[in-house]
C-alpha cells in the first residue's frame, strides 16, 4: 500500500463535545491510539474546544481538525475563523464542504473548493466531503453528482503537493444509521479514484477517500475493507471513545 495512504480514521464531533467533556473524549482518543501505530486518528471538536484539545493531545498520535473554516486570511468577516488562526490553534486538519454545511449553510461547489484552497495555502489539510441525497441516488444520479463536486475543487488540490482527504458521505446515510453497503461505497469511491488519476496519478495516490454515513464499530470492518476506502469520517460513533476506538482498530486490521 502506498504510505500515504494510511488509514485515517477521523471523528467529527459536530455542535458536541464543548469544554471538559471535549477534553475528557480527547484523552481517551489519545490511549486507544497509542496502541494503533499504523492508523492516522484525528479529531474534529467544535471550535470553541479547539484549543484544550490541542493542549491535551499534544505529543500523541491523535491530529486536530477544525470543522470549518472562513476563505480569508483575515478581515471584517464577524464570527468567522481563518485558516491561519486554525495552525495557530494547533490544527493539522480541517473538514471542508460537509453536506450538513451546504445543506444548512448554502456553501455552494464554488465555496467548498475556494475553502480548500485557503487551507492548502497555509498548510492546512483539507477533509473535502462529497455525497448525493437520497433523492439524487435514486434518480440513478450519484456519480453525475459526486463527479461535479469533485470537479470543482480538482484542480486546487492538484496544484498543491499535499497529501488532502476526500470524503465519501452520501447524504442519506449522514447520522439515520443507515449505510453505504461496502459495494455501493466502493463504486464511488472507485470513480473518485479514476477522476484524480485521470488528473494526475501521483494526486490519485496520494489522496485518502474516506467513507462517512452511520460508519459503527459492527460495520467498519467490511467497509474499510474495500480497495479504496482508506479510511471513515465519523460523526455520531466518534463521540464515544469505545465505539471511535474500535473503529480505528477496524483500520488496522
Ligand atoms: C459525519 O458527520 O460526517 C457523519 C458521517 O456522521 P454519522 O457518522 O453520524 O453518520
Amino acid at each position: 500500500m502506498n504510505p500515504s495512504r494510511r488509514p485515517l480514521i477521523a471523528g467529527n464531533w459536530k455542535m458536541y463535545k464543548g469544554g471538559r467533556t471535549g477534553v475528557e473524549l480527547a484523552q481517551a482518543c489519545v490511549a486507544f491510539a497509542r496502541d494503533l501505530p499504523g492508523v492516522d486518528v484525528v479529531v474534529a471538536p467544535p471550535f470553541t474546544a479547539l484549543a484544550a484539545v490541542a493542549e491535551t493531545i499534544e505529543g500523541s498520535a491523535v491530529t486536530l481538525s477544525a470543522q470549518n473554516l472562513y476563505p480569508k486570511d483575515e478581515g471584517a468577516f464577524t464570527g468567522e475563523i481563518s485558516a491561519t488562526m486554525l495552525v495557530e490553534c494547533g490544527c493539522a486538519w480541517v473538514i471542508v464542504g460537509h453536506s450538513e454545511r451546504r445543506q444548512y449553510f448554502g456553501e455552494t461547489d464554488a465555496f467548498v473548493a475556494e475553502k480548500a484552497g485557503a487551507a492548502l495555502a497555509h498548510d492546512l489539510l483539507p477533509i473535502v466531503c462529497v455525497g448525493e441525497t437520497l433523492q439524487q441516488r435514486e434518480a440513478g444520479e450519484t456519480l453525475r453528482i459526486v463527479k461535479q463536486q469533485v470537479d470543482a475543487f480538482l484542480d486546487v488540490i492538484a496544484r498543491s503537493k499535499h497529501a488532502v482527504a476526500v470524503a465519501y458521505e452520501p447524504v442519506w446515510a449522514i447520522g439515520t444509521g443507515k449505510t453505504a453497503g461496502p459495494a455501493e461505497a466502493e463504486e464511488v469511491h472507485a470513480a473518485i479514484r479514476a477522476w484524480l488519476e485521470k488528473k494526475d496519478a501521483a494526486l490519485a495516490a496520494r489522496t485518502r477517500i474516506l467513507y462517512g454515513g452511520s460508519v459503527k464499530p459492527d460495520n467498519a470492518k467490511a467497509l474499510l475493507g474495500c480497495p479504496n476506502v482508506d479510511g471513515a469520517l465519523v460523526g455520531g460513533a466518534s463521540l464515544d471513545a469505545a465505539s471511535f476506538g474500535a473503529i480505528a482498530r477496524a483500520a488496522a486490521s
